[in-house]
């Protein structure tokens, strides 16, 4: 069967769009494929303050624009489609089978770049009020709650981030975590204490229940240390307890660990021959967009030498067979 492309890109985020400039820059055809827009949860990302090469914060709409921008000067073809599975090559040269929605793509290399999703709560009025008050996108719905107040839920680097640049609209953020000091990093710690006029931080405390019809009213907070109860008036919930990986589809194809993160090698080879795997969506210690840029250009590469050895055999098998 004939493939569509030397390298299909599953995921437009920073790591997909990095691993199709560099594949493009190797001269290898190069197609990605993107369910949404491309930019991915980087683009959804207020002020970036550690990508290198700003001096000022840049915006992640901004970044990732430019990203896309650049692969496509270099010849990507983008395509919007869900991928459903994949189903890798049984034999040494035979194309990958990526699965659509709609019909069948072919690639003689897969690099999987899906990304991370939000994880969410699994309490009670999540899901009848997800969208209604409920969100995790403070970039998409944070000028809805002008002058109101919001409860955000997680200590990490998003929870924290997120706080802070709802305090251009919010008059009063409530944070509820579940430990007695915050995961996020220090400078995101201390620009978040310096608005405490705007918020403050319930801790040792977890949301158990959201409030409400049509439209968020409050949440029930337990103190897990003493188990106290307690209802916090707001208009909004924004949630930010980590990611799940988006890698359902590529389970029954290459290894996952236990959170169904991609289990890789330093090339970013997963377990079946020909398919990598870059950025959120594989096991790794930092999920930044510097390391997800990383692994792109990794991935590209190393898809690039797999072909390239593929290419040198087959050149010498040809050379040896006619003299035979
Ligand atoms: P994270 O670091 O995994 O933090 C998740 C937070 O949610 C933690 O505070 C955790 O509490 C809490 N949590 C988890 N499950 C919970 C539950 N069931 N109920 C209540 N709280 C719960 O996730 P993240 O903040 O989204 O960050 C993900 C990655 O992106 C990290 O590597 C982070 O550094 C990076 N990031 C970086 C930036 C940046 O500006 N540099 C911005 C955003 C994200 P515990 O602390 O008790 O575990």
């Amino acid at each position: 069967m004939e493939p569509n492309a030397d390298v299909l890109v599953i995921g437009a985020g920073p790591a997909g769009l990095t691993a199709a400039i560099y594949a493009r820059r190797a001269g290898l055809e190069t197609t990605v494929l993107e369910k949404f827009v491309p930019g991915g949860q980087a683009a959804l990302t207020d002020a970036i303050e550690n990508y290198p090469g700003f001096t000022e914060p840049v915006q992640g709409m901004q970044l990732t624009e430019a990203m896309r921008k650049q692969a496509e000067r270099f010849g990507a073809d983008f395509q919007t489609a869900e991928v459903q599975g994949l189903e890798p090559a049984d034999d040494d040269d035979g194309p990958h089978a990526v699965r659509l929605k709609k019909g069948e793509v072919r690639g003689r290399t897969v690099i999987i770049a899906s990304g991370a999703r939000h994880r969410r709560l699994g309490i009670p009025g999540e899901d009848r009020l997800w969208g209604k008050g409920i969100s995790c996108c403070a970039q998409c719905d944070g000028m809805f709650y002008r002058d109101k107040r919001v409860v955000v839920v997680g200590g990490g680097d998003t929870a924290i981030k997120e706080s802070i640049f709802l305090t251009r609209f919010a008059k009063a953020i409530t944070v509820v975590h579940r430990r007695d000091r915050l995961r996020a990093t220090q400078a995101l710690q201390d620009k978040l204490f310096a608005l405490q006029d705007q918020v403050q931080v319930a801790w040792n405390s977890v949301v158990e229940e959201i409030h409400g019809e049509d439209g968020v009213t409050g949440v029930r907070v337990r103190n897990v240390q003493t188990g106290a109860e307690d209802t916090l008036d707001c208009d909004g919930v924004f949630i930010y307890v980590g990611f799940r990986p988006n890698t359902e589809p590529f389970a029954d194809a290459v290894e996952t660990d236990e959170k169904g993160y991609i289990v890789t090698d330093d090339a970013m080879a997963t377990s079946a021959e020909g398919v990598f795997a870059a950025g959120d969506c594989r096991q790794k210690v930092l999920r930044q967009i510097v390391t997800a840029c990383a692994d792109g250009a990794t991935a590209a590469f190393a898809a690039e030498q797999y072909l390239e050895a593929r290419r040198t055999v087959g050149a010498e098998a040809d050379d040896a067979g006619p003299r035979g």
